[in-house]
């Protein structure tokens, strides 16, 4: 196995806590029964589902009926963006939609599925250098129409971090439903539902040491939202199938970790990640940082390196033993320059090197140290063949 302190993609996915398996574990077999049966073994399930579903509820500000269990954070998204504006639109004939280019794909290609199949038309914010939406812009471009704003609370690429709860505030004067895709800030940032004034918020369980295929939804109960899978009548009627019991206990044990632990983290992180960019940006020519310098994750560094074909990058730091990312779904193949870089301004020469370092809990001062001195020796090794390449 490779050295699970040279693990950095903490923004793709996290290994799950001790603790957490440990909690999961008796819901596999012995305590296996199924949450909508009757008898003494759907009881014991339904129990621990009502359980999670409190403590989730507690750590977020809300009442416990405000919190459905899906199969994770793509999932929350489709039902809350489509259940949400498919009522807005037969009820209130509201058919606007307001979001960023800087979403995640479950947000944006949720959007423009709802434009393009649906009869809605979908309005893209701008948003500054570093893929920031200001609250202003946001009370200029609502309209009577508008069903619904979705914007991102922290960017998984580029990490940097929007005021969620002014933009709350300017749409909540409006009496216009706010949706923010918390999944990479739920760790590090402010998560009460009420004082960031949000009507849906999505997490995602493997983004904070949790099994992988569970997350939940946050929707304000006063907000009409319908189902959009059809089937039993689990979570109230909104979404159907029958309740992955281990990974909802896993859920909310990992949540209260992450929100117990979250200052401590922060301020670890924070220091490595400083210290990664200042060195990073001394040290090597041709680099620069891509989202904000300091309202931003935490955790998160994001680099986008000129002339450096960054998948030849990524390689060479796997050979070394280092789990890195480019930030975007893009994998091997046709090299595409990410959607959310080409938003931010930064032209193919310098999106197309793009390089995102995570940090969490498998990483130690020994790990950053080896990073920060594999990438002076790297990057430019990388450079120098990428330029052969073209020719
Ligand atoms: C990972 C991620 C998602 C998707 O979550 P899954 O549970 O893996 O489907 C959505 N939004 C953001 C910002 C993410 O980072």
């Amino acid at each position: 196995m490779p050295d699970l302190s040279r693990y950095f993609d903490h923004s793709a996915t996290t290994p799950v806590a001790p603790e957490v398996l440990q909690a999961m574990q008796p819901f596999y077999a012995e305590r296996f029964g199924n949450p909508s049966s009757l008898h003494q073994w759907g009881q014991e399930a339904e129990a621990a589902v009502e359980m999670a579903r409190q403590r989730v509820a507690s750590l977020l500000g809300c009442l416990p009926e405000e919190i459905l269990f899906t199969s994770g954070a793509t999932e929350s998204n489709n039902l809350g963006l489509r259940g949400l504006a498919r009522i807005k639109l037969r009820t209130e004939g509201k058919q606007h939609l307001l979001t960023t280019p800087v979403e995640h794909p479950s947000v944006l290609n949720t959007l423009r599925d709802l434009e393009a199949h649906e009869g809605f038309e979908l309005e893209l914010l701008p948003i500054d250098a570093y893929g920031r939406v200001s609250p202003d812009e946001v009370a200029t471009r609502l309209r009577p129409e508008t069903a619904l704003v979705s914007i991102i609370y922290a960017s998984n690429e580029i990490g940097s971090v929007n005021p969620i709860a002014e933009i709350g505030e300017v749409c909540r004067q409006a009496s216009v439903p706010f949706h923010t895709d918390a999944v990479q800030a739920v760790n590090y940032l402010p998560m009460d539902v009420n004082a960031l004034q949000v009507d849906m918020l999505p997490l995602s369980a493997h983004k904070f040491y949790g099994p992988k295929g569970i997350g939940i939804l946050y929707h304000r109960n006063d907000l009409g939202l319908e189902a959009v899978q059809t089937g039993g009548g689990q979570e109230r009627q909104l979404r159907a199938g029958t309740h992955n019991v281990p990974s909802i206990v896993g859920l909310a044990h990992a949540l209260s970790l992450a929100r117990e632990r979250s200052e401590e983290h922060a301020t670890k992180y924070r220091q490595w990640r400083d210290q990664i960019i200042a060195e990073i940006l001394d040290r090597l020519t041709d680099v620069r940082l891509t989202g904000h310098p300091t309202a931003r994750l935490p955790n998160h560094i994001s680099f986008a390196l000129r002339a450096v074909d960054s998948n030849a990058l990524l390689a060479a730091l796997d050979l070394a033993g280092f789990a890195c990312s480019s930030g975007s779904a893009c994998k091997a193949g046709m090299p595409e320059p990410s959607r959310v870089l080409q938003a931010i301004g930064l032209e193919p020469e310098w999106s197309l090197g793009a390089l995102r370092i995570t940090l969490g809990a498998s990483n130690d001062e020994a790990s950053i140290r080896d990073l920060i001195e594999s990438l002076v020796e790297i990057v430019p090794r990388v450079r120098a063949t990428s330029a052969q390449d073209q020719g």
